[in-house]
Order: C-alpha cells, then structure tokens, then sequence
C-alpha cells in the first residue's frame, strides 16, 4: 500500500495542501456522551502526524446507520470535541455541519496549515453508500474536490465499497494511514503466520455476518471456541434445544457440515457444557445455570456459565496467538458479563506470558475496556470488527486494494 511519504512526495510536501483523512469515529453513544472513545483516540496520530507536517487536514467518518439524510442523533459534532480534547492543544479542530456543499467548502478554505477541520457524518449523504459505482461517483467528486490528496485510515470501513473508502482514492493522490497500516500488518501474522498454538474465540450477536469466518478459521485455526448469540446454532446443530435464544435456523445445515470439516481436519471446536438462560432479555430478568443440553424450551441462553468458562480458559492456556472477535454473552447487563470477562482475562494473562492476543471487534473491544483494561494488556485492539473477519477470511478487501501502488 502507498505509504503517507510516498503522498508527501507526490504533492511536493504536505506543508499548505488539503490532506482528506478517512477515519473511523464510529463511537458508541449515549445521547451526547460518547461511551467508549477507543476509535477516536485511535484516529488521533495519523491526523497528528499531518498536521505537524502542516497539512490542512479535513477528517471524514461516519456515525452509526442514518438513512442518507441528516439526523440529530447521528451528528458527529459531540466527536469532533473529543478530537480536540485528545490532540495537541496547538492543534486547532473546527466542526462543520455540512459534509460537502458551500459550508464546507468555505469551511475548509478557512484552514489555516495545520489545522483540522471535521465534516459532517458522511451518511448524511445517501451516495456515500450507494450500491453502484454510477450513484456513488456525484458524492465522491465533491468530496474529492475539497482536498490535494487523500489518507485511508478507517480500518473498520476498509471492506466496504464506499464513496469516501474506495471512489475517493481513485480521485486522489492517495495513501494508506498509520493505522490501517499497523492493522494490516497484525491481520496478516494471525492469517499468515500465526505461532501455535493459535485459539480463536467467536461470539457476539452478528451471527450470520461471522458463520462465513469460521470455513476460513478452520483451515488455520488449531481451536476454534465459540459462545455469544451464535453458539446456539451450533447447539442446535448438535440436536439440542436451545429455547428462546438467538438462533439462525438456516445456517443450522452450514454449522454441521463446519462441525464435520473441523473433525476431519483435526480442529477443536470448544462449545459450551453449560448456558446461564433467563426468561427475558433484561437485567433484571430471572436467570439461572443449566447443562448446554438441556436448555429449557421457554429460556433464553444469554451467557456461557461458569464450566464453560473453565473449560475456555483451560484451551486458551498454553495458546501462543489468540484471536478474539465478540462478547461470550451480553456483557452491557451484570448478570450475563463473568463469560466475557472470563475470556478477556484470559487474553491478558496470555499476553503478559508471550503470546499474541488480538481483540477485534467494536463491543468486545468497548467490553475490555469497560472492563478496566488497558490496550497494553493486550497485542493489539483492533478497530475494525467485520473488516479483521474478511481480512481473516481471505477476502479482497475493496478499501485496502486501491491503496495498492
Ligand atoms: P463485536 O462488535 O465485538 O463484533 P457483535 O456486534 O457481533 O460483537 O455482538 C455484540 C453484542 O452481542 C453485544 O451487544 C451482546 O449483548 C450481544 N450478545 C452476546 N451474546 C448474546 C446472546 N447470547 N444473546 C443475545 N445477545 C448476545
Ligand atoms: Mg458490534
């Protein structure tokens, strides 16, 4: 991928040009408040590093699923005041509220070298995730003609063929951040050359999205673990009732055969022997431990219990690389946290003996942390959930290949 020098040398130094910076500021919010700023502070040394070389730098991202068309809620205005706070003091970060058109353009000649300027969330606009190239090229031309060049740093996009991920850069002298960098290269080790034993663990809700992994993993993996929401179409896949709990009925056919091709080839897959079920989805809701296999019918399955959670722990003991996507059950509510909790402590005592322990993953990330752990318990915090999967699963990546030289 092209590097930020080899941009500098294209633009003759970055000192006075407009440097476009795609960055994933996709936060979790409550109202206002951002509740975990962990892709924020990530952002922050590929835009630092910028406007030390006195860049006129314009941040793009987007915040959560608006419709194509401004929406309050979904404002990137309360994370453009986290990205002052978290850069230098002598940095200037200005807002505004407009993503391209006359604002922003009057906004961005504003800059000054080395300022930083935020447009707004880049969903406002609906041909930034527009299916064909034809509807996304009017959005993509405007965005590109804010700027001299343009750095790729949102490493949880990189997988989507988006105005501001992929079309921009064919616009723009262009060039991969530090970031997507460093991502890159921690993906490449775990699907490459991972040292063993290499455990990965999968859970979280987005079932079908991360089924599609697990062909890839077996191929690499020596052990496969899996809880969260998906576990249970494995359950099910074995014949066991598995009552109220997420389910994918129609990948329970696509899960045996997985279950048959790990046999085959040797990779343990690590289910669950035991499931704390409650009767509804709440906090508060009446819970109890039972056997994996024998789930009650009107129960739902929110949390490995507490033999599994030995059983998890002993198969990652002696692993050598870890790769972690997605909570062991609903963390966000105490009484279905401990399996999560288990497991990520389980990475951290592995990555203080030696191995590699990779988090990848918007909430398993958020749930270490809101753990009280730090990213130096860990190798790497990835920033990008569904973008680590494809990448692990061999995916050409639409975002990454464009910043090839
Ligand atoms: P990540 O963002 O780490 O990739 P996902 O987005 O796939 O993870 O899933 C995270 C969500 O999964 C959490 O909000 C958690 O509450 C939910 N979850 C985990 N286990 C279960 C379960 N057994 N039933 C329902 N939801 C679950
Ligand atoms: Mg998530």
């Amino acid at each position: 991928m092209r590097t930020i020098d080899q941009l500098s040398d294209d633009l003759g130094g970055l000192a006075g040009r407009t440097v476009l910076v795609r960055s994933d500021l996709n936060v979790p919010l409550d109202g206002q408040e951002i509740t975990d700023d962990g892709r924020v502070r990530a952002s922050v040394p590929t835009i630092e590093r910028l406007a030390r070389e006195g860049a006129r730098v314009v941040v793009c991202a987007h915040l959560g699923r608006p419709k194509g068309a401004p929406e309050a809620k979904y404002s990137l205005a309360p994370v453009a005041t986290r990205l002052d706070e978290l850069l230098d003091d002598d940095i200037t970060v200005s807002f505004v509220e407009e993503t391209v058109g006359d604002r922003a353009t009057a906004a961005v000649e504003a800059l000054g070298d080395g300022d930083v300027l935020v447009l707004e969330n880049l969903r406002f606009n609906p041909g930034e995730t527009a299916k064909t190239d034809e509807e996304r090229a009017d959005f993509a031309q405007a965005l590109a003609g804010l700027a001299d060049g343009f750095v790729s740093d949102g490493f949880g996009v990189v997988h989507r063929a988006q105005a501001s991920v992929y079309d921009v850069p064919r616009l723009l002298p262009h060039a991969a951040g530090g970031l997507v960098v460093s991502e890159v290269e921690v993906m490449r080790t775990l699907r490459e050359d991972p040292r063993r034993p290499y455990a990965v663990i999968l859970g979280g809700a987005k079932v079908s999205d991360k089924l599609g992994v697990i062909e890839s993993l077996i191929a690499v993996a020596d052990r496969l673990l899996i809880g969260g929401g998906m576990v249970f179409t494995f359950l099910k896949a074995q014949g066991h009732e598995v009552g109220t709990s997420l389910l994918e009925e129609d990948q329970v056919e696509t899960v045996k055969g997985y279950l048959e091709t790990a046999a085959e080839r040797g990779v343990e897959i690590v289910l669950p022997t035991d499931v704390v079920v409650a009767d509804s989805f709440s906090a508060d809701a009446a819970h109890e431990v039972v056997p994996a296999d024998g789930m009650p019918a009107d129960r739902m399955g929110l949390d490995i219990g507490p033999d599994s959670e030995e059983l998890f722990v002993g198969r990652l003991a002696d692993a050598q690389t870890i790769f972690w996507n997605g909570p062991m059950g609903a963390f966000e509510m105490a009484p279905f946290a401990s399996g999560t909790k288990a497991v990520a402590q389980a990475l951290v005592d592995r990555t203080s003996a030696g191995a590699l322990t990779v988090v990848g993953g918007g909430d398993s990330a958020a749930a270490v942390r809101d753990f009280g752990h730090t990213e130096d318990d860990f190798g790497h915090i990835s920033t990008g959930g569904g973008a680590s999967l494809e990448y692990l699963e061999g995916k050409d990546l639409p975002g990454l290949s464009v910043l090839e030289d």
